[in-house]
C-alpha cells in the first residue's frame, strides 16, 4: 500500500476522500463498542469513562497524551484465547504490540504464554516473573548474547530463522551443557494482509527460511542432526491485520505438508505447530474482527483435516496474537490546542503529541477513529484531520474523522485501539517525551509505564 494513498485530498467539504466515511455518523458522541474497551461509556454528564474514571480526572491526575489501558478488557481478551484454544493448545502473547511488566504478570495469571524477540523483552519477561519456559524466542537477528541468556534462562522454545542459526544455537546449548527445545520458522508462500491474501512460490522477505526449493526440508535434516537442539515443531507467521482466514488455510495445507515429508524422511512426527499472530482488530466501525472462539475453531479444523489427510497424528497448535489481545484494550487521550480551519478542504486539529506515540498512520498509512470525550456536543459535523506537534507534514494521527465544529482548544479528544504497537515504537522525535501507559480498573487508575521526563532525556545525554 502507498503510503500517500490519497495524495488530492478532498477539494471541497462536500466531496470526501475515497474509502473513507461516506457520510458523517448519525451521532458523533456515540460510541462504537467495535473500536473502544469494553468499560467505555458516557456518563450522565456526557463525559467518557474508563474503568470507573472518567478521563477529565485522568487527564487532571496524569497528563496527556496518555494511553489509557482497560485492564478487564485486557484480561477478557486473554482469557478468551485462552479458553478459546483449550487445554490442547497454546496462546503466546505477542509482547512486541505492548510488553510492561504488569502486562506479563496478567498474561501468567490468565495462563498465556510470551513471545519476545530481543534482549529487552527477555528482560522484562523474567524480571516479572513469567516461567521461562513458557516463553518463546524470535527473531531474524538474536544475537550470541541473547541467545546465550535465552539457553541459559531455560526459554520454552527459540525459534530458528536461518541455517546459521542453527548451527549458533546449537553450539551454545552444548557448549552450556544443555538441549533447546527450538522450532523452525519457515516462510509458506503466503502473504496475508487484512482481507487479501497472495500465495506466491516464495518470499521475498527477511524471516524464516523458505519452504521453495527444498529449503526448509534441508534446515529439518540439519536441526534433527544437531545434539544441542530438540526439534519440537514448525512455525509459520503470514502476515499482520488479517480478517480472512483463507490464508491460514493454505499456510497450514502447506506446514502439514512438511510435516508429513519428515515423518517419511525422517520417522519422525513433529509434536508442534505454530501458526503465528496476525488476526486484525476493529480501528474503524468498516472493521469486522472475529472472535477467538470463531478463530480456534476454524484453525483446529484446517490442522485437523489437514492431518488427517495425511495421516498425520495432529500436533499440538500454538498461536501468537499480539494486536488482538491488546490493541482494543487501549485509547490514546489528547488535548486539542490549535483548530485549523481550511476554507473548502478541512480542519486540521493538532494534539500535543503525534507520530511520536502513534507512528502507524504515518509508517502504515492505517486508520484510526476519533471522538471528543470530555463533553458531548449538538454541533455540526466538521471533516477534520488529527494531526500532531512534530515537524513533519506527515505527522497525522487521524486521516480524515468527522469531529463537532465547536471543538476547542482544551477540550479531550480520544483515539481509540492504540493499544498494540503505539506505545511499543513510540520515539522521541523532537525530543518529545514519550507519554505514559495508566491502567484502570474498577475506578482505580495506575501507571505502569511511567511518563518520560526531560531528565530521562539529559541521563542519556553525557555531553
Ligand atoms: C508480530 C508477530 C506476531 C503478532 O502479530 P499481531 O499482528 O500483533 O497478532 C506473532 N508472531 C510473530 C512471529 C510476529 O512476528
Amino acid at each position: 500500500m502507498s503510503r500517500s494513498a490519497h495524495p488530492a485530498g478532498p477539494r471541497h467539504a462536500d466531496v470526501l476522500p475515497e474509502g473513507h466515511y461516506s457520510a458523517p455518523p448519525a451521532d458523533l458522541n456515540s460510541l462504537d463498542p467495535k473500536v473502544w474497551s469494553r468499560t467505555v461509556s458516557r456518563d450522565a454528564l456526557g463525559v467518557v469513562t474508563v474503568g470507573g474514571i472518567d478521563v477529565k480526572t485522568l487527564a487532571e491526575d496524569h497528563g496527556t497524551p496518555a494511553y489509557v489501558l482497560d485492564e478487564a478488557d485486557f484480561r477478557d481478551r486473554a482469557r478468551a484465547w485462552r479458553t478459546a484454544f483449550g487445554a490442547d493448545a497454546d496462546v503466546f502473547y505477542a509482547g512486541k504490540a505492548f510488553l510492561s511488566r504488569a502486562v506479563v504478570r496478567w498474561l501468567h495469571e490468565e495462563g498465556l504464554n510470551l513471545d519476545v524477540c530481543s534482549g529487552g523483552e527477555l528482560a522484562t519477561a523474567l524480571s516479572a516473573g513469567m516461567p521461562a519456559d513458557r516463553i518463546a524466542f524470535h527473531g531474524n537477528n538474536k544475537s550470541t548474547e541473547e541467545i546465550e541468556r535465552a539457553v541459559r534462562a531455560g526459554v520454552g522454545r527459540i525459534v530458528l530463522d536461518s541455517f546459521q542459526e542453527i548451527v549458533r544455537v546449537a553450539h551454545i546449548a552444548q557448549s552450556l551443557g544443555k538441549r533447546q527445545r527450538v522450532q523452525i520458522r519457515i516462510t509458506v508462500g503466503v502473504e496475508a494482509h487484512t482481507h487479501e491474501f497472495i500465495a506466491t512460490a516464495h518470499e521475498d522477505q527477511k524471516f524464516g527460511i523458505p519452504l521453495a526449493g527444498g529449503q526448509a526440508a534441508e534446515a529439518v535434516r540439519r536441526a534433527l542432526k544437531l545434539d544441542g537442539l530438540e526439534l519440537i515443531g514448525i512455525h509459520s507467521h503470514i502476515g499482520s491485520q488479517i480478517f480472512d482466514m483463507s490464508g491460514f488455510e493454505v499456510a497450514a495445507h502447506r506446514v502439514v505438508g512438511l510435516l508429513k515429508e519428515i515423518r517419511d524422511e525422517h520417522g519422525v512426527e513433529l509434536p508442534e505447530i505454530d501458526l503465528g499472530g496476525g488476526l486484525g482488530i476493529a480501528y474503524t466501525s468498516d472493521d469486522d474482527p472475529r472472535e477467538p472462539h470463531e478463530i480456534a475453531k476454524a484453525l483446529t479444523e484446517i490442522v485437523t483435516r489437514e492431518c488427517e489427510s495425511a495421516r498425520l497424528r495432529t500436533p499440538r497448535i500454538s498461536v501468537e496474537p499480539g494486536r488482538a489481545i491488546v490493541g482494543p484494550t487501549a485509547f490514546t487521550l489528547y488535548e486539542v490546542g490549535t483548530v485549523k480551519p481550511l476554507d473548502g478542504l478541512r480542519t486540521y486539529v493538532s494534539v500535543d503529541g503525534g507520530m511520536s506515540d502513534n507512528i502507524r498512520t504515518a509508517l502504515y498509512d492505517a486508520e484510526y477513529s476519533v471522538a471528543l470525550v470530555s463533553r458531548v456536543s449538538d454541533a455540526a459535523p466538521m471533516l477534520s484531520r488529527v494531526v500532531g506537534k512534530h515537524c513533519e507534514s506527515g505527522d497525522i494521527v487521524v486521516k480524515d474523522a468527522f469531529l463537532p465544529s465547536d471543538l476547542a482548544p482544551g477540550d479531550l479528544i480520544a483515539v481509540p485501539a492504540t493499544g498494540a504497537y503505539c506505545r511499543s515504537m513510540a520515539s522521541n522525535y523532537n525530543h518529545v517525551l514519550r507519554p505514559p501507559v495508566v491502567a484502570v480498573h474498577e475506578g482505580q487508575a495506575r501507571v505502569i509505564v511511567r511518563r518520560e521526563t526531560e531528565d530521562d532525556l539529559l541521563r542519556l545525554d553525557v555531553g
